[in-house]
């Protein structure tokens, strides 16, 4: 099946799908499930009992689709893209029961750089077998060091345990980044903690700015705190040194006097969307071009039909804004942070 998919890119030469701007769909983020074993504030609205952040989805209640369908249609669009890399998130993937199944089917089909993006919840008891699976590269969500601030931020009354899954995560031989999403008054207090303990694990940390999703789409922006922002705190305690951007990089680096090193994600104030190379598919098998448009496009029904494929594609690709994020209805609980 490889040697297949290898010798129909090498016929299209990958070339087929590409914007004015040249960006092309190289990573796939796969929201596997919706479901998340955390509440946090940004992701989900107090009014959750009405599912406001679920209004323009399925109720969780749906099945999301097992690993055989979440990778006929991985397949069909490596087909025509030649996908680079795939990103496990949701919701919670640690959550989703067949995930070692899925992660066994992507390596067949010939996609070796598998990461994933979790709350570290369960991570504990899986990150050896993950590493083996072949997931050697993981993106830990860690909103403050102090628990209290933590517990308020995920709603959820035991984030001690994220700890223990950064530290095996480390143990077991992953490349680990530590994301902090900042949002005023409730943990810009934690930015140095956070920049202090990623240094003394010796892995990088991102912050990033509070982008409006889901039921923050049509907010007030009073909980947003910017990269401006961001860096003055962290100057305040260390001198730091800007690091060259890569391509199709979400965050900004900077080197820092403790010795670490630090990124801003920073979709307000340094937009990235003119090199961005990434697709989305949902736990329902809707796929997404742009995190800032909330069109989707079911594509089951045309994995077989490589033209039509290659059309409903580049109108995905169409869908990216050419500079700057502009918010979007859907929480990234759905369509994967
Ligand atoms: N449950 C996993 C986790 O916690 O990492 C994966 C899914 S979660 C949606 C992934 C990440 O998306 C969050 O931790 C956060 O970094 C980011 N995220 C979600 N909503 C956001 C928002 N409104 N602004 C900025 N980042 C957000």
């Amino acid at each position: 099946m490889t040697e297949q998919i290898i010798s129909s890119v090498v016929k299209l030469g990958m070339i087929k799908i590409e914007d004015n701007l040249g960006r092309r769909f190289e990573k796939l983020r796969i929201s596997l499930l919706n479901d998340c074993n955390f509440s946090c504030v940004y992701c989900v609205s107090e009014d959750f009992g009405n599912i406001s952040v679920m209004s323009i989805q399925k109720p969780s209640a749906d099945q999301p689709l097992t690993p055989e369908e979440f990778t006929r249609l991985i397949e069909a669009v490596h087909r025509l893209t030649g996908l680079k890399s795939i990103r496990l998130t949701g919701g919670e993937p640690l959550l989703y029961g067949n995930l070692f199944p899925l992660i066994d089917h992507i390596q067949k089909i010939g996609i070796k750089d598998i990461r994933l993006t979790t709350n570290a919840y369960y991570l504990k008891e899986k990150a050896s077998r993950l590493f083996e699976a072949g997931v050697k590269s993981v993106n830990i969500s860690v909103d403050a060091i102090d628990q209290e601030i933590f517990n308020q931020i995920s709603r959820h009354p035991n984030t001690s345990r994220v700890f223990r899954g950064i530290e095996a995560a480390v143990k077991a031989g992953m490349d680990v980044k530590l994301n902090a999403v900042i949002i005023r008054g409730k943990n810009d207090s934690q930015i140095i903690p956070l920049l202090d303990y990623a240094n003394g694990l010796g892995v990088k940390i991102r912050f990033l700015e509070l982008m409006k999703m889901g039921h923050l789409y049509h907010s007030e922006n009073e909980l947003f705190f910017s990269e401006k922002e961001m860096l003055a705190v962290i100057q305040e305690k260390y001198t730091i040194e800007p690091i060259q951007r890569e391509h199709a990089e979400t965050s900004n680096y900077w080197s820092a006097s403790n010795g670490g090193t630090f990124g801003i994600i920073a979709n307000e104030s340094t937009p990235f969307c003119h090199d961005c190379n990434r697709l989305r598919l949902d736990s329902n098998g809707i796929f997404y071009g742009c995190l800032s448009n909330a069109h989707g496009e079911k594509l089951s029904k045309y994995k077989d039909d490589d033209d039509l494929l290659t059309e409903k594609l580049r109108g995905l690709l169409r869908l990216k804004q050419p500079v700057k994020f502009h918010g979007s209805e859907l929480s990234m609980r759905n369509i994967g942070g």
